[in-house]
């Protein structure tokens, strides 16, 4: 068992979080983490409408009821979203734990608080945690280089990341990015962590709701299959390394912008990715832990290996070395 200061914090067993991801934080996979004793988290986004969310939560709870959070990214997208109408659902839902990401939160920080909901704020750099503390957030999810997704435009990696924010961060601290088994979780807490955040280590879980084939794709893949785009864009986004990632990049080298690329980046794509098990299909988010993945367990499997293997190492591993 470990106790840390999130766990405290957050009323959760465990020190995992599951990352947002999109398309894939549905109602199956967040009950399933929830149940397994560690923080499970819902797309707000993944959703088409906020009615469509109220549901979702409605669903998660009707499998689980422990507690689960909801991801709230704001980014840059094609087609305008509704924010408000989203935070709106999430706050009237009851729901508890809320995490930020993509931008500043504190347009929603009064709605959030007023409402009791404890804020996760995700962010790429030391900078961007020191205002989200200020602004009151209850943790900060660090998010280094090696992530899925949108890793900033910094590159800073995980290594560097993590025990700086712990330097200038007196919030409970998440380690994001690059984390997918016990070796991982054992090394976050040594860098001033109180947790890890991942997201591709449970894409490849019986209960995500992505196609088998993806699933054993992310098993075969290893640490030098994904790539970034949109690094022209400034919105620089870590994919699987696939036919589509590889042409956008070229478009973004011939000078393309985003009304050329959108068409062929767009979510709605990747999210076939996910349901038809073509891999080409769209792009498809995936961190550089993909190679450190080789097998698809049941949630809680995974769960309990991986506090079970950094409880080893902390008791037995640093301890023998230091006797
Ligand atoms: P989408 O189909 O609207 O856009 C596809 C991609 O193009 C996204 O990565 C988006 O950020 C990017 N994009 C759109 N307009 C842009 C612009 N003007 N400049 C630069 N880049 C632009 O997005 P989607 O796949 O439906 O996802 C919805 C939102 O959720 C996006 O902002 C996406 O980045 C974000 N997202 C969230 C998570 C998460 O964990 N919650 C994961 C992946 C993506």
């Amino acid at each position: 068992m470990m106790k840390t200061r999130f766990t405290e914090a957050f009323g959760v067993e465990h020190p995992i979080i599951q990352g947002g991801m999109q398309w894939v934080g549905r109602a199956e996979l967040v009950s399933a983490v929830a149940n397994a004793g560690a923080l499970g988290c819902l797309t707000a986004l993944t959703q088409p409408t906020p009615e469509d969310l109220s549901k979702e939560i409605g669903r998660v709870r009707d499998m689980t009821d422990k507690p689960f959070a909801v991801n709230f990214t704001i980014l840059p997208t094609l087609k305008p979203i509704p924010y408000d109408e989203y935070m709106d659902a999430i706050v009237q839902s009851g729901v508890k734990i809320v995490e930020t990401a993509g931008n500043n939160p504190k347009a929603h920080m009064p709605k959030l608080k007023e409402a009791g909901i404890k804020v996760i704020h995700k962010c790429t750099s030391v900078r961007h945690a020191i205002t989200a503390q200020k602004i009151g957030v209850d943790a900060i999810s660090i998010d280094g280089f090696e992530c899925a997704g949108h890793p900033g435009e910094d590159d800073t990696p995980g290594l560097i990341l993590i025990p700086k924010a712990a330097d200038k961060i007196d919030i409970p601290i998440i380690a994001s990015g690059g984390f997918a088994d016990g070796r991982g979780l054992a090394a976050a807490i040594a860098l001033g962590a109180d947790g890890i955040n991942m997201g591709t280590r449970f894409m490849a879980t019986q209960e995500a709701p992505v196609h088998e084939t993806i699933k054993q794709k992310i098993v075969s893949a290893d640490e030098l299959q994904t790539t970034l785009i949109f690094r022209t864009l400034r919105n620089t986004t870590r994919m699987f390394s696939n036919e589509v990632s590889k042409k956008i990049i070229e478009m973004e080298a011939e000078g393309k912008g985003i009304d050329e690329i959108g068409p062929i980046a767009s979510g709605l794509k990747g999210k076939l990715v996910y349901e038809t098990g073509d891999e080409n299909a769209g792009v498809w988010s995936a961190g550089m832990c993909i190679g450190l993945i080789n097998d698809i367990p049941t949630v809680k499997e995974l769960v309990e290996r991986i506090v079970n293997d950094a409880e080893t190492i902390i008791n037995e591993r640093f301890r023998r070395i230091v006797a």
